[in-house]
């Protein structure tokens, strides 16, 4: 890019000739010219704005939302700060508007396009320094070594045989990683997530259920803190090559909580995510049931054999309802048994097992030995292959009262998903009583929730306020300090409560293959839908509409059905709300990668299909936005190890949304996803429906 014009410009205004280097980057060539020329960075950019007829940057043009058009990496790369969002069209702040690669980038990353303002390229610098989130970035942990420097004598994290302290910790290292988890502690966060990114490393938090990026770091810090904790998780200090898994507790001065460790190696180098367990005082009525759910599910504690089902994606809350309901049943008259993969949440009066392979505790291994213990009540973590499933089964038809999850998208899938692992459709009918089907949604912060007025509805609130009949008050997301300006504090299940009754035990033993008839079944006795629960947690102001729809995607699209269409005019429900998300697919298979790519094509997103994650990688590393990558990790010249490097490599791309689609009887890649809480992925064989289906739900999804 050429700098001379700039360099020309300033000459001719200027009474004496400016000496600087043409080939140096324009932002030096800009600062050497604003060091030389009267009046300095405002005099050179008066000089632009007049040469290319273009207004000055304001600062009363700024709106904070603008930053979420264009990725930061791409601003800080081409130099530019996105200022204002007018819908088709994006106020962009540059310093050179000759330079059409980073216009063109720009209107590629935000799908607008933009309307240049001059700014000097340290206005421009400090715009993104501080426009972008970077919610507690450095700051908030500096500030905590200040803070609670003294007074945390009760903080620190203990592992097999060392133990460090807070109040004294020496080293740069220990201290950072005691921050990191006080941190953690304080915006009771679930995961932490330290991993490689482009140019360093980062520590994101999940807190309830979205990732936030809380701190960068070099990748020689990371790399130091990694051997740190693997030194005091008594890991092997110098494997980064190999996945390592560990415990450490952390003690704080209301008690202790376990740690779980999982390092795993990526592409860009070793990842370590820590997932914070649920303590024992968490357990039970954590999960707050409508009072309708809770009446439903008490009275259905009541019976004393059967199986009771939890169903829903990783992340939904399942393993805490299943708790919430051992409570009910905890006395000291019975006998409650539980095999986890791993235990999560510790219960006192609970016998406990987590499985482990390795040592022969394989969940139907497990299962068999304790149905020998005289148990009560079972708690099976879940139920994923047949022989687990028909051992639960059998425990349940002779006389327990077996508590499960399953991994289905709705309660009455939960039957074909039995059938599919072996089940006679006779024995699920006598066997399963109560199949509960959850997601978790994020309750709107209670100091800073706002109703909003006629004119601030978006498309979306009006269509769903159509489906009511009075007119009742919509509650946005604003942002505060105590909700660390996300508009969200907590999470509150949504539910779908299938009991099953005579009747559906009719169809079941006579046409067990009729999903219909047990949906119309289900139906006439008034099975609620997800929708309709998010929909009471809209009009009680206790979530929003967004945030429904981030969760139940599709559901809530077709709950809206008909008015939807009537306004969009667009002929499918699977309509994306923002068309102009970019995506990139990466399938080997070349008729099945043209075949999805003009699928979604056809639905207005804008593709990139590639052959491998080869060529993936190198259109990721060049800084083009991508919202969601499909990635199909079966290949001709596929092991089960080169599945797992793939995957590896996918996962090292956190931050962009994936849809993996997994060879039938994966079991391991499987067992990975779900350890690392991969959002999505699709077991083969699948149809083509079923996978632009879950793209559009995934990206519905999409972290906010
Ligand atoms: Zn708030």
């Amino acid at each position: 890019m050429t700098t001379q014009w700039l360099i020309s410009l300033a000459t001719d205004a200027s009474d004496q000739p400016l000496d600087v280097d043409a080939k140096a980057p324009f932002a030096v060539v800009f600062e050497q010219l604003s060091a030389k020329f009267p009046g300095g960075d405002a005099a050179i950019c008066q000089l632009i704005a007049d040469a290319f007829g273009l207004p000055l940057f304001e600062n009363s043009a700024l709106n904070s939302k603008s930053v979420r058009l264009v990725p930061e990496s791409i601003a800080q790369k081409y130099g530019c700060y996105p200022v204002a969002d007018s819908g088709s069209h994006v106020t962009l702040a540059i310093a050179n508007p000759a330079d059409d690669e980073a216009i063109q980038a720009i209107n590629f990353a935000a799908g607008r396009t933009a309307d240049l303002v001059i700014a000097s390229p340290s206005q421009i610098n400090h715009l993104i320094e501080t426009g972008y989130d970077h919610p507690h970035q450095g700051n908030a942990l500096d500030t905590q070594t200040e803070a609670h420097g003294q007074g945390d004598t009760g903080f620190g994290v203990r592992g097999k045989n060392v133990s460090s302290k807070l109040a004294n910790a020496g080293a740069p290292t220990e201290k950072l990683f005691l921050l990191i988890l006080k941190e953690a502690l304080n915006l009771n966060v679930s995961d932490i997530h330290i991993q490689p990114f482009v140019g360093g490393a980062a520590v994101r938090f999940r807190v309830d259920g979205v990732m936030r990026q809380i701190k960068s770091m070099s990748i020689a810090v990371m790399s130091h803190l990694f051997r740190h904790i693997k030194a005091i998780a008594d890991l092997d200090t110098t494997n980064a090559r190999t996945p390592q898994d560990g415990r450490l507790t952390m003690t704080t001065e209301s008690g202790q909580r376990d740690l779980r460790l999982s390092f795993l190696p990526a592409e860009g180098g070793e990842r370590l995510v820590i997932r914070l367990l649920a303590n024992a005082a968490d357990t039970g009525g954590e999960m707050n049931f409508s009072t309708n759910d809770h009446r439903i599910i008490t009275k259905t504690m009541q019976i004393t054999s059967g199986i009771i089902l939890a169903t829903g994606p990783t992340g939904s809350g399942k393993t805490t309802t299943l708790y919430s309901m051992l409570k009910m049943l905890n006395h000291d008259t019975t006998n409650i048994l539980s095999v986890e993969d791993p235990v999560e949440i510790k219960m006192r009066g609970v016998s406990q097992t987590s499985v482990n392979p390795a040592q022969g505790l394989t969940f139907p291994a497990v299962l068999r030995s304790m149905l020998r213990q005289d148990p009560d009540v079972i708690l099976v973590g879940e139920i994923r292959d047949g022989e687990t499933a028909e051992l639960a089964i059998r425990a349940a038809l002779t006389g327990h009262l077996v508590l499960s999850t399953l991994h289905t998208v709705d309660a009455l899938s939960s039957i074909s998903r039995l059938v599919d692992l072996g089940i006679s459709p006779i024995l699920i009918a006598d066997a399963l009583r109560c199949v509960l089907n959850q997601r978790l949604v994020r309750q709107l912060c209670q100091a800073c929730k706002s109703a909003k007025t006629e004119d601030q509805l978006t498309e979306t609130e009006r269509l769903f306020l159509s489906l009511t009949n009075d007119s009742p008050t919509i509650f946005g997301a604003v942002g505060c300090s105590s909700c660390r300006n996300t508009g969200y504090l907590g999470r509150l299940p949504i539910t779908q409560i299938w009991e099953i009754n005579e009747d559906a035990r009719t169809i079941l033993r006579n046409d067990p293959h009729n999903e219909r008839a047990l949906k119309e079944e289900a139906d006439r006795r008034g099975l609620r839908s997800l929708f309709e629960s998010a929909k009471d947690l809209i009009l009680q102001g206790a979530t929003s509409v967004d945030e429904a729809v981030r969760v139940i995607g599709n559901s809530f699209w077709q709950a809206l059905g008909t008015e939807y269409l009537e306004v969009r005019e667009q002929g499918s429900i699977e309509k994306p709300v923002k068309a102009t998300e970019k995506l990139l697919l990466v399938i080997e298979d070349d008729i099945l990668r043209r075949r999805i790519a003009s699928q979604l094509e056809a639905m207005d997103y804008v593709v990139t299909a590639l052959k491998d994650s080869e060529s993936a990688k190198t259109h990721i590393a060049s800084g083009y936005p991508v919202d969601l990558m499909l990635l199909d990790i079966e290949s001709a010249s596929a092991t089960p190890m080169s599945h797992f490097d793939t995957l590896q490599s996918a996962l090292a791309y956190i931050g962009i949304t994936s849809v993996l689609l997994i060879p039938e009887g994966a079991t391991e890649v499987e067992t990975l996803l779900e350890l690392h809480q991969a959002t999505d992925w699709l077991t083969k064989p699948v149809s083509d429906e079923d996978i632009t289906r879950k793209v559009v739900s995934a990206l519905h999804r999409r972290h906010l």
